[in-house]
């Protein structure tokens, strides 16, 4: 049951820009107010080149600086990866790790995914390790197959616990299209990747599941109230503050 504190993270994907993000930053730290004025957790994930500028910005705030993807590489001859030494350099807490944009755009394996998430859990960076069908793949009745096998690439992670990492259930026909999974569909595929880690571990209740795809102002308080869905990862609605705040206060 839902007893831990839930995670809101907004994936920026590749916006931004100084003034924006300042301005951005801004509005919501000044939302949250002085004590971090959130129930929840809150996370912000930054294309690399604003890592410094959001890390300075957030300082000693509620706001936890995030990274959009993570080189599974330790180092050397990766030109345009990023490590996670690095990452750590500029106070990242979390990776996110094999968002639908990269396993479609870049050809992220199941298997690069796992050795994202283990470089990343290695070096004390939290993985929030996404998962998710294609619309072709639902239709197909394929939706608990695929996010099975997604999950079960990562479920054992060597000398880490499955608990040590956050799972973003992010359908990928409804990322970025202004089409929401109900919160029925939703938890029923949470219920099946809560089975799955339960299976695996005996801590699978403190492992944060969140729901991802065209959350937004309007309908995260239900999507936020499903039994399994501990928080959410948060594309466009993370770009306007006072939807992104809204999204907060609905995350008790
Ligand atoms: C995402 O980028 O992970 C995402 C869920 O995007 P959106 O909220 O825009 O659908």
């Amino acid at each position: 049951m839902n007893s831990k504190k839930k995670l809101i993270a907004g994936n920026w994907k590749m916006n931004g820009g100084l003034a924006a993000n300042e301005a951005l930053l801004k509005a919501i730290m000044a939302g949250l107010g002085d004590g971090g004025g959130a129930a929840c957790d809150v996370a912000v994930a930054v294309p690399a080149p604003y890592l410094a500028q959001v890390q300075s910005l957030t300082f000693g705030s509620a706001v936890a600086v995030a990274s959009q993807d993570v080189s599974q590489h330790e180092a050397g001859a990766f030109t345009g990866e990023v490590s996670v030494a690095m990452l750590k350099e500029f106070g990242v807490r979390y990776a996110l790790v094999g968002h639908s944009e990269r396993r479609q755009y870049h050809g992220e394996t199941d298997v690069v995914v796992a050795e994202k998430a283990q470089r990343a859990l290695a070096a004390g960076v939290t993985p929030i390790i996404c998962v998710g069908e294609t619309l072709q793949e639902r239709e197909a009745g394929q939706t608990e197959s695929v996010v099975k096998r997604q999950l079960a690439a990562v479920i054992h992670l060597n000398g880490h616990c499955i608990s040590e990492v956050v799972v973003a259930y992010e359908p990928v026909w409804a990322i970025g299209t202004g089409r929401t999974a109900s919160p029925e569909q939703a938890q029923a595929v949470h219920a099946v990747l809560r089975a799955q880690l339960a299976a695996a571990s005996e801590h699978a209740d403190r492992i944060r599941l969140l729901y991802g795809g065209s959350m937004n102002a309007a309908n995260a308080a239900q999507l936020l109230s499903q039994p399994d869905i501990d928080g959410g990862l948060v594309g466009g609605a993370s770009l306007k503050a006072p939807d992104f705040l809204q999204i907060i206060a609905a995350a008790r």
